[in-house]
């Protein structure tokens, strides 16, 4: 008789880890073991307020009961088919995606980076047979500080050193401009411009609002020069910021919007280049594609998300619980706060450097039960699921002020 395995503790997870995992992340010391709503709870059963929401992934709650019952529903039934065949999923998804948004198509695949490569290949093949660009010299103009992903050709075009160095020969036809400026964007483009691809709101940046006025300027400028604007909403998207989209708060539809994190309900990986027929009209069979993207389970799960999303009640969520947000940070400012950016319930903060850095500050903050993460030095971003109570919001508040002013 084997005797039973003894469950190991989170040190001991920890450290089993270390040998065995590729070192590309540098996470909290908390082992999570079950989740629901806001909450999640490590192996040895400690409660943590969860105030990073999978870098959004996560904006209806772990566990969304009306999420989960739609993944189980699918799960029961069918789960993959290919692209090879039709699934009957998929036909609603799209529909319902498109009606969200605004736009025409949809093409379905499954990670934010995979959403970001599909529409550079779509801009690029769009400029050749629709713009009349000549074959091979389609630029694409992106901003300074993005985020956009991990891939050789996402990472091309990032202006963060160690998410570029030791990965060379990089892809060409990408323009870097800075972030937030018209000026240096109208230069940049000309007649080889495919497209502008920028977040509307810079997340990992540490949630960089632009000026108001800048998304309504790129979408001129881009109409008048003839080349498509992207929108990257996979992080500002889906509820986040107190609208469906980030680029609502200026009335601005882009020509290409891609979608992912929230878009899984933090179940499976769901993303989406959602774009008018003009240009994912370009592609035909063959010329792109992916296994898994538009499979039968995402679908159902993506179609239940749009299905939350509809009833504009996240997005209302976000909007008022962001102004409990806004109003707690900037009673923090002097506090330990030296300034934040926050639009709904999306928030960078700068700490003061003297407290700590970003990672110390993150460190207190968990041991007071709150998880947040940290982006560059001693900023920290708050995104909590968006169904998080205003009790718990104002908790959260309440630790991150403790811990500023211990
Ligand atoms: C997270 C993110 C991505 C990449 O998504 P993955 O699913 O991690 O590949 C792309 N763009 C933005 C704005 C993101 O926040």
């Amino acid at each position: 008789m084997t005797a039973p395995a003894r469950t190991r503790s989170s040190a001991e997870l920890i450290q089993a880890e270390e040998p065995v995992l590729a070192h590309n992340y540098h996470p909290l010391p908390v082992v999570v073991a079950r989740a629901e709503g806001t909450w999640v709870e490590d192996v040895e059963g400690r409660r943590y307020l969860d105030m990073l929401a999978g870098y959004s992934a996560l904006n209806f709650g772990h566990r969304n009961p009306v999420l989960i019952e739609a993944a189980h529903r699918q799960l029961d039934r069918l789960t993959l088919t290919s692209r090879a065949f039709h699934n009957d999923q998929l036909a609603e998804f799209a529909e319902s995606l498109a009606e969200l948004t605004g736009l025409d198509m949809v093409l379905p695949m499954n990670t934010g980076a995979e959403a970001v490569e599909s529409a550079v290949k779509v801009a690029r093949k769009w400029a050749y047979e629709v713009k009349g660009v000549p074959d091979g010299r389609a630029t694409i103009v992106v901003a300074a500080g993005n985020f956009h992903g991990r891939t050789t050709t996402i990472v091309s075009f990032s202006t963060d050193e160690t998410a570029r160095a030791g990965f060379g020969p990089f892809t060409p036809g990408f323009r870097i401009v800075p972030y937030n400026d018209l000026a240096a964007l109208r230069a940049a483009v000309d007649e080889t411009t495919a497209a502008v691809l920028i977040e509307p709101i810079q997340g990992e940046a540490g949630v960089v609002i632009p000026d108001e006025g800048y998304l309504t300027g790129v979408r001129e400028l881009t109409r008048r020069a003839g080349c498509l604007f992207i929108a990257d909403e996979i992080q500002s998207g889906l509820g986040r910021t107190g609208r469906t989209l980030a680029v609502e708060h200026e009335g601005v539809l882009p020509d290409v919007l891609l979608l992912g994190k929230a878009l899984g309900g933090g179940i499976v990986p769901v993303s989406a280049v959602v774009a008018c027929r003009e240009v994912l009209g370009v592609l035909r069979p063959g010329e792109h594609g992916s296994t898994f993207g538009g499979n039968p389970l995402a679908a159902a799960v993506g179609s239940a998300v749009v299905g939350l999303l509809r009833t504009g009640d996240f997005q209302l969520r976000a909007a008022e619980l962001g102004v409990v947000l806004r109003d707690g940070l900037t009673s923090l400012v002097g506090k330990g706060v030296v300034g934040f950016r926050s639009r709904g319930l999306w928030a960078g903060v700068d700490v003061d450097p003297v407290i700590g850095t970003g990672r110390e500050i993150s460190e207190r903050l968990m041991a007071e039960g709150i998880l947040v993460k940290d982006t560059h030095g001693s900023t920290i971003r708050l995104a909590p699921p968006l169904t998080i109570t205003e009790e718990e919001l104002r908790s959260a508040l309440g630790a991150l002020e403790k811990v500023l002013t211990a």
